[in-house]
Formats: structure tokens, C-alpha cells, sequence
């Protein structure tokens, strides 16, 4: 029988993908997950490579977008083509693991910033809202609670 495949979060499994060019290896998911196949994801290393600009999710007239911290740059749509890309190519999954606060990857801890950089809110990465919407039945979870 082939094993069960799980998405992770790329920088959880030692890849130095973090904007600042870091790891956030963590040994209990490497532990939990050893018999399964996993899947690394990372959609902002490819995109904008490492080290780069941080990036937040600021929220203005209800809607959330993706604005590099220095520069102001809306890279919303970039990510989403890019995390739609990965999905399309990997349709059948069992699980998914993603890094906390993340604003692509965090699971309903990535803090929300208004236009002022002020945290009004607490939600989902842009990663993991697609996923949400595109894995209906697959268990998404946050790192701290696998
Ligand atoms: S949290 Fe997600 S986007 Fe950020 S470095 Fe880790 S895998 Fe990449």
C-alpha cells in the first residue's frame, strides 16, 4: 500500500526558505509524519527568493491583501496564482501541516494589520485560505496542533 501524503509547510522540515533566510524546523512533525510521503511547500521562495522583503496581511474595507512590509507592494494576486499552481498539480492529499502566523501559511493565527500596521485581527494566511477552499474534506492543521 503507498503511504499517505501530507503537505508541509517547507520551512517546518529544515529548508532555509523563511524571508530572513531561516529555518522553523520542527522534530515533532518531522517524527509524527515519517511514514508518510511528504509534500514541501513554500510559495513565497519561489516567488520572490531568500532572503526577501517580509510580507504582511493588511485588511482594508473588508477585504485582505498581501503587501510587502518596505515597499507597499500588493503581491495578492502573485501568491494566489502561484499557491493555485501547487494545488492544481497535487490534487489528492491526506492531510495538511502549515507554519503558525505565517501570512501565507498560518491557520487561523496570522495576525491581521489594518493600513497602520496595527494587529486588529487574527485569521488565515492567503496559503491557507485557498486550501480551505480547495481541499473541502482534508484535515488542515496548525503546526502546534499535530
Ligand atoms: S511559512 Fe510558508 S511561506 Fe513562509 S517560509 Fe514557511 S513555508 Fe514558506
Amino acid at each position: 500500500m503507498s503511504p499517505k501524503k501530507v503537505i508541509i509547510s517547507a520551512c517546518l522540515l529544515g529548508e532555509n526558505c523563511r524571508y530572513d533566510g531561516k529555518t522553523k524546523i520542527n522534530q515533532n512533525i518531522l517524527d509524527a509524519y515519517k511514514a508518510w510521503e511528504i509534500i514541501p511547500f513554500c510559495p513565497e521562495a519561489p516567488l520572490f527568493g531568500t532572503p526577501r522583503e517580509k510580507i504582511n496581511v493588511i485588511r482594508e474595507d473588508k477585504s485582505d491583501k498581501i503587501i510587502t512590509d518596505k515597499n507597499n507592494r500588493d503581491v495578492t494576486k502573485l501568491l494566489e496564482k502561484e499557491i493555485l499552481s501547487f494545488i492544481n498539480k497535487r490534487p489528492y492529499v491526506d492531510e495538511i501541516v502549515l507554519k503558525s502566523k505565517s501570512p501565507s501559511c498560518g491557520v487561523g493565527t496570522t495576525p491581521i494589520l489594518d493600513k497602520g500596521k496595527n494587529i486588529i485581527d487574527h485569521g488565515d494566511g492567503i496559503a491557507a485560505a485557498i486550501m480551505k477552499k480547495k481541499y473541502l474534506t482534508i484535515d488542515i492543521k496548525d503546526e502546534n496542533k499535530v
